[in-house]
């Protein structure tokens, strides 16, 4: 790669404690090594993490973002759960919403959508992620699904340049399987058509792959045009193959 700007966004599950904190520091430095700073680091972390590692990373190429929050804004009876204007307050700058992990624990398209509209309204920076899962690939439904994903969830949306789409086909995390290039870039042109016939503001939406990416299917990925990054889960949980990461896209 690659001259264009790239971003590489850790999600970090449920990983982590305060001692994690060399494994950013780590990356942080090697990223200070690299002269062309054209890309964008974001960790999204556990809510435990956000205030300490937010007053450390708040750097122009590092930030700090969340994984979930609750629909609502205000305070409420709701035992256990983070709004996006507390995980604002704790110093977060981006969220990671629609993550098939919390759409298997009940977070429809239209909790979603009420999650979007909230952390918009909170001032964080949104990674939306979608995709179909196994059957609905066979099933060759995956166009229906973005479909419905994407204008279920962005409805009401007004302005886009918050928000950031991340591609993760469900049978791809966790598994050590990508999909094909050919297919890869099929979906991502099939997620631009539908922002451009839906939304006339929305042409400078990025677009990010994630599932299983990692330094040794990165430079296939790298080939591909159209990313504008990646949303990185199991390998970002290790400094060493996260730099790996960045490393065979900056060579
Ligand atoms: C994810 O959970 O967002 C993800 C991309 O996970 P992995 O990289 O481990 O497949």
């Amino acid at each position: 790669m690659t001259n264009k700007y790239t971003y590489f966004i850790a999600n970090w599950k449920m990983f982590g404690v305060l001692s994690s904190l060399k494994l950013i520091k780590k990356v942080d430095f090697y990223l200070k090594k690299i002269k062309n700073k054209n890309f964008k680091v974001i960790y999204c972390i556990p809510y435990t993490l956000l205030n300490k590692y937010s007053k450390i990373f708040n750097s122009k190429y590092i930030s700090i973002g969340a994984q979930n929050c609750h629909e609502l804004d205000t305070f409420g009876p709701f035992t256990g759960s983070v709004n996006s204007k507390m995980i604002k307050d704790a110093g977060a700058k981006y969220i990671i919403l629609g993550h098939s992990e919390n759409r298997l624990n009940g977070d429809t398209n239209l909790i979603i959508n009420k999650k979007i509209l909230s952390s918009l309204k909170s001032k964080l920076k949104i990674i939306f992620c979608v995709g179909e899962n196994f059957e609905q690939k066979n099933k060759k439904l995956t166009s229906k699904i973005l479909y419905n994903q994407i204008t279920s969830a962005l409805k009401n949306v007004k302005k886009f340049n918050n928000i950031i789409i991340a591609y993760e086909p469900v049978w791809s995390i966790g598994t050590g399987k990508i999909p094909k290039k050919k297919e890869l870039e099929k979906n991502i042109l099939i997620i631009k058509k539908i922002l451009k016939n839906k939304y006339s503001k929305s042409s400078n939406i990025k677009i990010l792959y994630g599932g299983s990416v990692n330094s040794k299917n990165i430079n296939d990925l790298n080939s591909i045009s159209l990313l504008n990054g990646y949303l990185i889960g199991g390998s970002s949980q290790s400094s060493k193959k996260f730099i790996d990461i960045i490393k065979k896209s900056y060579m």
